[in-house]
């Protein structure tokens, strides 16, 4: 309603105007050399909002077209921005959804719609390594590093490259290079860490450990490295200290303070140890000295006595009671070490040399020998050192694993893990 009355108010005023200069007298003249141009007055104010108004169009045009260039860019970078955004988004699926050709074909689109910034060097590695072409990631894996604010990126991921192809003199100039670009990097700390380890430099390994790291096995690793036996033994107490249960460790300072004469001290680190976690090698050292039977038979049981009820103890008390010859002993302890949950291979090996020792010639002897023989057939396997983290079995302990390099890795494992189990059984 409002509008109707400004409405009509302007056009009642727009007439009256018109009407005023209609009824004005007198007359406009022009004269240009010897032309003239006369008209009356209200011709010539409407011949000069006429002219005002082409004039205004025309400047208006003119200002549009020399724009032009500007508003096409801003349009044409609009859209390759949205169109840009989707190809990207559109990769993050296909790789997450394991579509190689699919994540290059929109990596490479987004690449070429927004540039080439830490996304899409990002997602064209990634795709590229989906896809198996190692160059074309490490390429734009280069292209990363050479940004100040993107080069840890590209380092990390050429750092993986290098690591899945084994090349570690790469990955160990790789990882110096994200060092000098990106001083400090707690991920950066771990991985030299682990290229340390790999490559055996124990020491530099063990500085490098944060609280995640298996500093005992790293501390073993560098004690047997280290030339200098006070600086070796140093290394071995530290590394027990670090892990008291772990045989290894308790083995490495006991040798070396059996070296420097400190048997007792070196007897107390293995009792220690035995009474957390006995291990074979532990026993094998703390009687490593004795060679008479009824010796060895003693140094046992004052091991045995930190640890009496475990299997492993009545293990060793079996082995030793039946070099003195005491078969009835021996047998006790192989029916102890069952009891208390042991029923591998090693134990009804033991026990049928016990039997043989006891009645070898008797049919009722060899008939337990043989029972004996089968029932080892049967049983658990052997326990054994085997890697947590690629399950490889190895003879020895060493502080990294030998088949995939992981340091501390190998553990006294005395069942097999369940899919070996499954894939044995
Ligand atoms: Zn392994």
């Amino acid at each position: 309603m409002r509008r109707i009355i400004a409405l009509l108010v302007l056009a009642a005023a727009v007439l009256a105007a018109a009407w005023y200069l209609a009824g004005l007298p007198g007359s406009v003249t022009l004269q240009m050399g010897t032309t003239e141009i006369k008209a009356g007055v209200p011709v010539t104010v409407f011949a000069g909002v006429v002219l005002f108004v082409l004039l205004h169009t025309l400047l208006r045009a003119l200002v549009g077209l020399w724009r032009l260039p500007r508003r096409w860019r801003g349009w044409r970078g609009a859209r390759n921005r949205r169109l840009g955004e989707r190809a990207a988004t559109r990769t993050m699926v296909a790789l997450a959804a394991g579509e190689a050709g699919e994540a290059q074909r929109e990596a490479a689109r987004a690449r070429r719609l927004l540039g080439d910034n830490a996304q899409t060097l990002l997602l064209a590695a990634q795709a590229a390594r989906l896809a198996g072409r190692a160059e074309e990631a490490d390429a734009a894996l280069r292209a990363l590093t050479h940004r100040p604010e993107t080069a840890l990126l590209g380092f990390r991921g050429l750092l993986r490259g290098a690591g899945e192809r084994g090349d570690w003199a790469e990955a160990a100039r790789l990882a110096q290079a994200a060092e000098a670009a990106h001083p400090g990097a707690a991920w950066l700390r771990r991985e030299r860490g682990r290229l340390a380890a790999r490559a055996g430099r124990w020491d530099e390994a063990l500085a490098l450990a944060d609280a995640d790291a298996p500093r005992a096995a790293l501390g073993v690793g560098a004690a047997e490295a280290a030339s200098d036996p006070g600086r070796a033994r140093r290394l071995a107490k530290r590394a027990w200290k670090d892990d008291p249960a772990l045989a290894p460790a308790a083995l490495a300072y006991a040798t070396r303070l059996r070296a420097a004469g400190r048997e007792r001290q070196a007897q107390a680190v293995i009792r220690r140890t035995w009474a957390l976690a006995p291990h074979p090698d532990l026993a094998e050292f703390a009687l490593g000295s004795l060679r008479e039977p009824l010796a060895r038979m003693q140094a046992a049981q004052q091991l045995a006595a930190s640890r009496p009820n475990h299997p492993e103890t009545h293990l060793l008390l079996a082995r030793t009671a039946l070099a003195a010859g005491l078969v009835g002993e021996a047998r006790r302890h192989t029916e102890a070490a069952r009891q208390a949950g042991l029923t591998q291979r090693r134990l009804w090996l033991l026990r049928a040399a016990i039997e043989e020792a006891a009645d070898a010639t008797g049919e009722a002897g060899r008939a337990a020998q043989r029972e004996a023989l089968r029932r080892a057939a049967e049983a658990d396997p052997d326990p054994t050192w085997r890697c947590g983290a690629c399950h490889a079995t190895s003879e020895r302990w060493a502080p990294a694993c030998p088949a995939c390099g992981a340091a501390g890795g190998l553990q006294w494992s005395e069942t097999p893990p369940p899919r070996l189990l499954a894939a044995t059984g």
